[in-house]
């Protein structure tokens, strides 16, 4: 794809921005970059009666939270705009008196009880397309079979109608997608779909297809779930006469066990976003989003990129730039991509990780201070050493203040397990010569110490896994963790021979 692409994310502004649209636009995104063209947003807004307050805003806060800024927008405008829909009224209008004038649509004037009854005779008569279409319509009441002057009068007395497309009886509608290559359609399964409204407003179809070619789109690059709709908007385009843009429709995203669509209710069953960040619906309830739950931007774009996308090799993680560099429709699946949430949390560790320590040690002093933790007996030279301690075993920022707790204050509950199965006169007895050995040490170190009582162990003829989980227990309460040496070397003498003291004092040994 060598020329500049012109690619456009057109969500409607109805809710919170589901993560599967945040894909969408990061796939567009990552195309117009790639070939120096531009990423338009253009809000979709011509249903009014789903409209929810604040959900524009968040579309630009989500976005740019995940690097994905627009060249041409409602907010920043552009040499096509207005970018959004309820704006460009009289655009439609005029295209849709286009296509009546040429005879590609008509005005219809059947009410809801019409239209319903039609439906219901369809339904018992065993139509295969029970619908408005090139057969039904010639039974209705519309600019098609009602006289002229009929017609005329009753637009002239305000009567609402909705203007329809009049599809083609017989004809092959095919178009060649990118990721799915050629579908065919035959006209008689499209039905004569609304393209003005009674209101005036236009439907998502005439607006999207006007809006489109206005806006010099080369892709439309969207979801699976509109290619339903995509014969039509050939056939749309045909009728006004325009060049249709490359279409590309990107494979479904299926919940974690590849059962089905994933949905908002699925994600909150598994306990996991479905939006990027924080968001309150117009019943009030609230979702945490990916940002407040700790994933870090960059592992979400690169975690998201995989979703129906790979290189063809083995790499896996890709910075935004070298996703530029890589990206290519070629290489979308067709099949749906399993939404798994652990290889999320497995790209936000890789991402956290390589993070600078002066990065991790604003993450982590944000966490202690939030949480009202003391940290004023530690130098910043040793909270850094925290950081390079904890971020091993850490998934999200604040991972590290919560797993280093022990650090900051000495547990006040001991593992009962580790302490039933390891805890005896004998582990104790060794332990209090550690920790007299350690009391010894000149220049201590967490080092010298985890030396000691290695030396120790053998002296004593016992094996590793009999007093390490012993001594870990009296020094962070539970059986596992980081490496002990760092760990006693952060500590500092003189709390790892309190901390055995206190051990001593208050851990009895079980009785077996
Ligand atoms: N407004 C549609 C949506 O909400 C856009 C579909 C398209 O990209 O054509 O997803």
């Amino acid at each position: 794809m060598d020329n500049p692409v012109r690619v456009r994310f057109a969500p409607s502004p109805t809710g919170g921005l589901h993560i599967g649209g945040v894909r969408t636009a990061l796939y567009n995104y990552l195309l117009a970059k790639q070939t120096g063209g531009q990423f338009i947003i253009r809000i979709e807004d011509t249903d009014q009666s789903r409209f929810v307050q604040g959900a524009e805003q968040y579309i630009y806060e989500a976005l740019s939270w995940l690097g994905i800024e627009a060249d041409e927008s409602p907010q920043k405008g552009g040499e096509w705009g207005p970018y959004t829909q309820s704006e460009r009224k009289e655009i439609y209008q005029k295209y849709a008196k286009q296509l009546l004038r040429n005879g590609h649509a008509y005005y219809a004037f059947d009410t809801t009880e019409e239209l319903e009854a039609m439906r219901d005779r369809l339904v018992a008569a065993k139509s295969k397309n029970p619908s408005y279409n090139a057969i039904s319509r010639m039974q209705m009441k519309n600019s098609l079979t009602l006289p002229e002057d009929d017609v005329a009068a009753r637009l002239a007395s305000g009567d609402p109608y909705v203007i329809r497309l009049k599809v083609p009886h017989k004809q092959q509608v095919r178009f060649n997608d990118l990721v799915r290559g050629w579908v065919m359609v035959h006209s008689s399964a499209i039905d004569d779909k609304v393209l003005m409204k009674s209101d005036g407003m236009p439907t998502y179809h005439l607006a999207n297809i006007v809006d489109d070619h206005m806006m010099k789109i080369t892709h439309v690059i969207r979801g699976e779930e509109w290619l339903p709709s995509a014969p039509l908007h050939i056939l749309l385009y045909q009728c006004l006469g325009w060049k249709t843009p490359q279409f590309a429709h990107l494979p479904l995203i299926l919940r974690p066990d590849g059962n089905g669509k994933l949905s908002k209710r699925v994600a909150d069953d598994l306990g996991f976003p479905i939006f990027p960040l924080n968001w309150t619906d117009d019943q009030g309830n609230q979702s945490e989003g990916y940002k407040e739950k700790g994933y870090l931007p960059e592992a979400l774009v690169n975690f998201l990129a995989f979703l129906g996308w790979n290189p063809g090799d083995n790499q896996e993680l890709f910075s935004m730039e070298a996703l530029i560099e890589t990206f290519s429709v070629a290489r979308i699946g067709k099949s749906g991509a399993k939404f798994d949430i652990e290889k999320a949390k497995w790209f936000n560790q890789q991402y956290l990780r390589a993070k600078p320590n002066e990065t991790l040690l604003s993450y982590l002093k944000a966490g202690l201070e939030a949480n009202q933790i003391d940290y004023s007996r530690y130098t910043e030279a040793q909270l850094l050493q925290i950081c390079e301690l904890m971020k091993e075993r850490a998934t999200f920022p604040n991972d590290l203040w919560k797993d280093a707790q022990f650090l900051f204050s000495a547990p006040t509950h001991y593992d009962e397990k580790v302490i039933h199965k390891k805890w005896n006169e004998r582990v104790v007895d060794v332990l209090k010569g550690f920790q007299k050995s350690v009391e010894e040490l000149d220049n201590y170190t967490g080092e010298k110490a985890k030396a000691t009582l290695h030396e120790l162990i053998e002296q004593e003829g016992l094996k590793l896994g009999q007093l390490m989980p012993a001594l870990r227990v009296t020094l962070t309460g539970v059986g596992a963790g980081p490496d002990l040496g760092s760990i006693m070397d952060i500590l500092g003498k003189e709390e790892v021979i309190n901390r055995l003291d206190k051990a001593f004092e208050v851990i009895s040994i079980p009785v077996k």
